[in-house]
């Protein structure tokens, strides 16, 4: 199966904010962006050049789908998707994302990254609806519960994930049980509660063209 496999943080670096690839280190100062590196490669110091309107929207495309762990070909998939779905096609593509199993096991707080999410899950450390699921992509309906195997009860990472603050439990359109390492996806969420700060209609206008 084909995946990214070069240095994270070199992709915050080229798209110049943080993408929170990496769980707790990108919350500490030796993040690389909060010490203000420049873009990877050899030029990356003097890319000062201004940007047409097709290298901002092929920015933020990059950058969604480098949030959200997704390669070309597959992102495409979810926008040709997206626009045979109802309603706004830019939302209907972050909802896809949204609904991806390593990102629900993500926002659960089960791991400190979506990238770490989608190695638990490969690795069949979850069960949704009582049946194992080891594949990252795997679409969460609401009404969907989501549990950690009982084997896999023990994983410090999962522990680990879970004490961190803030995520975890605080998305309305989830219903988390810490004690029982279980979380049920109840809704999808409405574009404004999705707390990833992008742009999806530049994708729509790049993909459009
Ligand atoms: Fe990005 Fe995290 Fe690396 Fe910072 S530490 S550059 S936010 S992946």
């Amino acid at each position: 199966m084909a995946r990214y496999r070069d240095a994270n943080c070199k992709l915050c670096r080229r798209e110049k904010e943080k993408l929170f690839l990496k769980g707790t280190r990108c919350l500490s100062d030796k993040c690389p962006i909060e010490r203000g590196a420049n873009p990877p490669g050899q030029h990356g110091a003097s890319m000062r050049r201004k940007v047409s309107e097709y290298g901002v929207q092929l920015r933020e495309k990059q950058k969604i789908r480098r949030i959200y762990g997704v390669l070309e070909n597959q992102f495409h998939g979810y926008y040709e998707r997206a626009t045979r779905m109802r309603g706004i096609t830019g939302e209907n593509l972050l909802l896809q994302l949204e609904q991806r199993f390593d990102n629900v096991v993500y926002r659960l707080g089960f791991a400190p990254s979506r990238k770490a999410a989608r190695q638990l899950v490969r690795h069949r450390h979850f069960v949704i609806n009582d049946r194992i699921v080891d594949i990252p992509s795997y679409a969460v309906q609401p009404g969907d519960v989501i549990k950690v195997r009982e084997k896999s009860k023990r994983l410090d990472v999962i522990h680990m994930a879970l004490k961190e603050a803030g995520r975890a439990g605080d998305l309305p359109w989830f219903r988390l049980d810490k004690a029982h390492l279980e979380g049920e996806l109840l809704s999808l969420p409405a574009r404004i509660d999705i707390p990833t700060p992008v742009q999806e209609q530049l994708v729509v206008e790049l993909y459009s063209k």
